[in-house]
C-alpha cells in the first residue's frame, strides 16, 4: 500500500487553502500519495487527519506570528497568517504525538521551531551580519549558496559521504535561538542554520530551502526518499 503525506497548505485570508503542485509531484517521485489538509482549524479534524496519514509535509509560505516567540513583529517581518499559524501549531503538536514522520520546509522548519519553544531572527538583512544572499529572487531557485551537514547527523548520512552540498535559499527569516529537543544538522558559511532534526524522534527533518524545487539534484531526492520510506515503515507498522 502506497503511505499518504499529510500536507498542511498555506491560508490565504481569501479563505482560500492552496499546496503548490511541486511538493505534491515530490512525494509522488519518491513513491507515496499527498492529503491537503482541507480548510479547518478545527482540533478533532486535525486530530482525525493525523491519523489518517502517514507521514507529514509542512511546506513554506509567510512568516509566523513574531507573538508566539515573545517577539513584537519588526517593520521588516513580511505578512503573516495567525490562523495559518493556529493550524499548523495544533497539527504539529498531533503530529508530533503521533510519532510519524514530519518533513518541515522553509517557513515548516521555522513553525516547527517556534512550536518547540524557539524563536527566529524575523529578518535575516537586518538582524544579522552575512554575505551570503538568502533571499533570492521571487521563482529563482537555482542553487544560491553551500550548507554544510554536520558530521555524522543523520542528514549527512541521507546524502551520502558529501560534507556541503549546494541549495536554493528563499527565504528572509531563519531560527536564532533552538526550539527544545532539536539539533542543528546543517549551517550556511555564515551560520546560518539550515537544517534541524529531533534525535529523539524516529524522523523529524527541517530544512531552510525547498528540496521540491529541485528535485533534479541527487540530494533533494534523497530526502524525499528518506521521508517517503520513513512513511512506508509507518504504513506498514500500522497495518500489521
Ligand atoms: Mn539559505
Amino acid at each position: 500500500m502506497i503511505p499518504i503525506i499529510g500536507i498542511f497548505p498555506s491560508v490565504g485570508s481569501d479563505g482560500k487553502s492552496s499546496v503548490p503542485n511541486t511538493y505534491v509531484r515530490a512525494v509522488e517521485a519518491s513513491g507515496a500519495m499527498s492529503l491537503m489538509l482541507p480548510y479547518t482549524s478545527d482540533r478533532g479534524i486535525i486530530k482525525e487527519f493525523v491519523r489518517l496519514c502517514d507521514g507529514f509535509l509542512f511546506t513554506g509560505g509567510v512568516d509566523v506570528e513574531p507573538r508566539l516567540y515573545g517577539e513584537t513583529k519588526s517593520p521588516m517581518c513580511g505578512e503573516i497568517s495567525p490562523l495559518r499559524d493556529e493550524i499548523e501549531l495544533t497539527g504539529f503538536a498531533s503530529a508530533l504525538e503521533s510519532g510519524k514522520p514530519i518533513l518541515a520546509i522553509c517557513r515548516g522548519c521555522q513553525l516547527v521551531n517556534v512550536a518547540l519553544g524557539g524563536s527566529l531572527y524575523q529578518d535575516i538583512g537586518s538582524e544579522y551580519e552575512t554575505n551570503i544572499r538568502h533571499s533570492s529572487a521571487p521563482g529563482d531557485y537555482s542553487h544560491a549558496h553551500g550548507v554544510k551537514l554536520i558530521h555524522v547527523s543523520p542528514l549527512y548520512e541521507i546524502m551520502g559521504e558529501n560534507g556541503t552540498i549546494p541549495v536554493n535559499s528563499m527565504h528572509h527569516q531563519a531560527i536564532k535561538t533552538l526550539g527544545e529537543g532539536l539539533s542543528v544538522e546543517a549551517e550556511a558559511e555564515d551560520g546560518i542554520t539550515e537544517a534541524v532534526y529531533m534525535p529523539r524522534a524516529k524522523f523529524l527533518h527541517a530544512v531552510q530551502w525547498h528540496p521540491e524545487r529541485t528535485l533534479d539534484d541527487a540530494y533533494s531526492h534523497r530526502l524525499f526518499d528518506a521521508f517517503v520510506l520513513a512513511a512506508k515503515r509507518e504504513k506498514q507498522k500500522t497495518e500489521q
